[in-house]
């Protein structure tokens, strides 16, 4: 086992007619019809994007909650899976250090900004191997991977599935693109996006970073990209 690499990212479940179930919750909040009557008539993609965009920019996101999607992730580090669980909306499946014991060297993943550099790079790589060694003196010894686990790196590599709905979908898009975000999080969300729009192109317009939906930079160090507020 060794550097990791990109992080892996597959879109593995997302409902069928998406946009169709979007449309249908909007409508149905201005409409005397059958939810499933609108469902089953309409078939004007125009239409339904349109309604679509009107409603999401009056902040009515309850429309969006009613779609969940799922993705398999993996070579990505624990500094990067830690910030991702922030999201709270989020649900996760995340291989255990307890239960899954290191054999040999374990998976981690080398920042680009010490990778660029040969000289650093050999450091942190000689230096992953001696947290291995220790840890593996430790679990030859007998201590349990739970303990174990504690001389461990954020760089780590490790594995999830998470899933979400496409509100919590457009807020960690809205965050995390963001040049703010740090390059790991930056890279896996933009892959989830990626994948997610492969399948369903019309979400371009909302998976993007916040300062395209806001039209300006609320953060405090701006890239410059939009007017700061
Ligand atoms: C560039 C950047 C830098 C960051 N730096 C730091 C840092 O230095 N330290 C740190 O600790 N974190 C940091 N974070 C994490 C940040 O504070 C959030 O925890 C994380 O981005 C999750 O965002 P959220 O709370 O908006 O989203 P989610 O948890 O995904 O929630 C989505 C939305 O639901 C609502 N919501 C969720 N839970 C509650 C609640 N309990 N009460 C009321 N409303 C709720 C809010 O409207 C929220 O925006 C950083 C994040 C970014 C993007």
């Amino acid at each position: 086992m060794e550097a990791a690499g990109k992080p892996v990212v597959n879109l593995i479940s997302k409902p069928e007619n998406m946009l169709k179930t979007v449309y249908t919750a909007c409508r149905t909040c201005y409409s005397a019809d059958y939810p499933i009557d609108i469902y089953n008539s309409v078939d004007d993609k125009e239409k339904m994007l349109k309604l679509i965009e009107r409603v999401i920019s009056s902040g009515h996101y309850s429309t969006i909650e009613h779609i969940q999607v799922s993705f398999a992730i993996s070579n990505v580090s624990r500094a990067c899976t830690h910030q991702l669980v922030r999201h709270r909306h989020m649900s996760f499946s995340q291989k255990s250090q307890r239960y899954v014991k290191e054999k040999g060297q374990f998976d981690y993943v080398i920042p680009p900004t010490i990778a660029r550099d040969s000289v650093l790079q050999e450091k942190f790589i000689g230096f992953m191997h001696r947290i291995s060694e220790q840890y593996q003196e430790f679990t030859e010894a007998g201590i349990p991977a739970e303990d174990a686990r504690y001389v461990l790196p954020n760089a780590a590599a490790s594995s999830l599935v998470a899933s979400l709905n496409l509100r919590e979908m457009i807020h960690l898009a809205n965050l995390r693109l963001c040049t703010r975000a740090q390059y790991e999080i930056r890279t896996m969300v933009k892959m989830m996006c990626a994948a997610l729009l492969e399948e369903e192109l019309w979400l371009k317009p909302y998976l993007v970073p916040k300062c395209e939906r806001l039209g300006f930079c609320d953060e405090d160090k701006s890239c410059g990209r939009m007017p700061v507020k």
